[in-house]
């Protein structure tokens, strides 16, 4: 057998509404539901936004806390995982939530497109956010939606912003950003090596159709794997998902095909360095 392979969901996202998949949880309660049953499929990282009750993003810190304390309860040892991403708030009100000391929370460190608008993540922001996340000890992971974030992120790390061996996350086919592009993601993983070691761990997300191909090429090149509702709401062109356990269950076949075994809760916070559950 290979070597254990993690499993992120991200559960929410910002952007899917119920009208594309009702499927999709939006308040808290459906959230820890949701996440509950993907945790039992093999997800051991639930990667969470919150949204208003109307469906627009939220990055109300009191939302964020009952999320946790909900998962803390249902899913015991599960890393919890909240975004700090854009789409959810503005400058610091995007890490408001740190405090309340998540496993780990999404960092982007630079700025790219977006579908319909330009991801702005200023130098700053960035580096206030790394050093909410060294106050707080929350590891980030860095989520890589161009090659020139993977090397920012060797700079904040030699810089001290940073302090563990950085945890990336290619993120393709965005629209306007990077596309599911093997030359690429194959040039991302070589990079992630020489910058960071052999051993380093690293994951990957594709958006829309392109998560299960992603899922494919991390599980098959000894990655780790992300899935789920925000990335992609169905299951086949014609085909919604049920939820995101069917997702997490589809990535399951992935790794049992290429023989790598779904790692525990236990196995990924070893595997990246986190401290024993709450
Ligand atoms: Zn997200």
């Amino acid at each position: 057998m290979g070597k254990p392979v993690i499993i992120c969901v991200a559960i929410t996202g910002s952007v899917p509404t119920k009208a594309a998949n009702p499927a999709v949880p939006i308040s808290v309660s459906e959230q820890i539901e949701s996440t509950h049953e993907a945790f039992e499929a093999g997800a051991s990282i639930c990667h969470a936004h919150v949204r208003n009750a109307d469906e627009t993003p939220s990055s109300d810190p009191e939302k964020f806390a009952a999320l946790k304390e909900g998962l803390e309860k249902h899913c015991p040892g599960m890393i919890l995982q909240f975004s700090t991403g854009g789409r959810s708030g503005a400058g610091r009100e995007r890490g408001g939530m740190l405090s309340l000391r998540p496993d780990m929370a999404s960092l982007s460190v630079g700025s790219n497109n977006f579908p319909t608008r330009v991801y702005e993540n200023p130098p700053d922001l960035v580096e206030w956010l790394a050093a909410e996340m060294i106050a707080y000890d929350v590891k980030p992971e860095i989520e890589a939606f161009d090659l020139s974030h993977i090397f920012r992120a060797a700079d904040m790390h030699a810089k001290g912003q940073i302090k563990e061996t950085p945890y990336v996350q290619f993120v393709m086919g965005v629209k306007n950003a990077m596309p599911v592009d093997r030359a690429v993601f194959d040039f991302y993983i070589e990079t992630v090596k020489r910058l960071f070691g052999n051993d380093a761990a690293w994951c990957a997300a594709g958006i829309g159709p392109g998560q299960i191909v992603l899922n494919e090429w991390a599980i098959s090149s000894g990655g780790h794997a992300r899935t789920g509702l925000e990335d992609n709401v169905r299951l086949s062109r014609d085909e919604l998902a049920s939820s995101n356990a069917q997702l997490v269950r589809r990535a399951v076949e992935i790794a049992e095909r290429y023989e790598r075994p779904v790692a525990t809760w236990a196995e990924a916070r070893d595997i990246l360095g986190l401290r024993a559950s709450a």
